[in-house]
């Protein structure tokens, strides 16, 4: 049973400076390579705060890349990202490249919430050691009040009985939801999925996506990476198709999804389709 209070408490959280609507995320000018081989080629991208924005493309096409960058994970060639107002990376907005400190990076990723293709949860802690371990060990909650807070989160994401389980005793799905549940925890600003369902058996994809489109409708604000086009249709108020290292077009998804205008983001759905 997910509790849809306790995911709109962490969604609408208070000290969020845009107001519901505004500009959360905003992108400009992003550029990226490795070596010779441009992976971002200049990506403008706002997501307003209360919006859940799916990111469909073709792999290699820079997806993970851009995510790891909202997330401070990755460095800018180029570009400026800000979240909730504050810079990432660095900030050419003087025309000369100025470095954002690393501690305001690092605050900043502390309140971003990321899910990831392959789980990631430590294989020797419990489902509930595993949600506890951010708030205890990095954002200093009391240990009791971790526990409380990752019981009702487990609970929320459907998993209240199995919380002393290791992830071995899991299923994909379960272990998965472990990993939101993980990433809520930390009461994050702005959830990032880089294909969250990728890696699961096609029976256990649909628990998932629930959890996603009921944190969406808790009104968090989310950028999601997936090639799940009927929830993107459902859940997304924007859909962006990337191709290369640019975004192709981008739009509500009856328009982009049902009917694109660019030959690539048609031949991408009808593959996977
Ligand atoms: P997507 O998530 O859309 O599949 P990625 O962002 O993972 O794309 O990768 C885009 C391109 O960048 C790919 O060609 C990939 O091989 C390359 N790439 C990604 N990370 C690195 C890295 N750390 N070093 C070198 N090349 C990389
Ligand atoms: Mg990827």
């Amino acid at each position: 049973q997910l509790d849809e209070t306790w995911l709109a408490r962490i969604a609408t959280a208070d000290d969020i400076v845009a107001p519901v609507g505004t500009p959360f995320v905003v992108a400009r000018n992003v550029q990226k390579s490795y070596g010779d081989r441009q992976v971002l080629a200049g990506i403008d991208l706002t997501v307003n705060r209360g919006e859940c924005v799916v990111i469909l493309g073709p792999s290699g096409s820079g997806k993970s890349t851009f995510l790891r960058m909202i997330n401070h994970l990755e460095g800018l060639d180029w570009g400026e990202i800000r979240v909730d107002g504050q810079t990432v990376g660095y900030d050419y907005a003087g025309g000369r490249p100025k470095a954002v400190a690393g501690l305001a990076g690092a605050k900043a990723r502390a309140r971003i919430g990321m899910v990831f293709q392959s789980f990631n949860l430590f294989g020797h802690l419990t489902a509930l050691e595993n949600v506890v371990e951010a708030p205890v060990r990095v954002h200093g909650t009391s240990p009791a009040d971790a526990e409380k807070l990752g019981q009702e989160l487990l609970a929320s994401v459907g998993l209240g009985n199995h919380t002393a389980h290791l992830p071995h005793r899991l299923s994909g799905g379960q272990q998965q939801r472990v990993a939101i549940a993980r990433a809520l925890a930390i009461k994050p600003r702005l959830m990032l999925f880089d294909e969250p369902t990728s890696a699961l058996d096609p029976e256990l994809v649909g628990e998932v996506l629930t959890v996603m489109r009921r944190l969406a409708a808790a009104g968090m604000t989310m950028v999601v990476v997936t090639h799940e086009i009927r929830f993107a249709r459902d859940v997304a108020d924007r859909v962006i198709f990337m191709d290369e290292g640019n975004i192709v077009e981008q739009g509500p998804p009856e328009q982009v999804i049902d009917a694109p205008q660019h030959e690539r983001t048609r031949r991408f759905l009808r593959m996977v389709g």
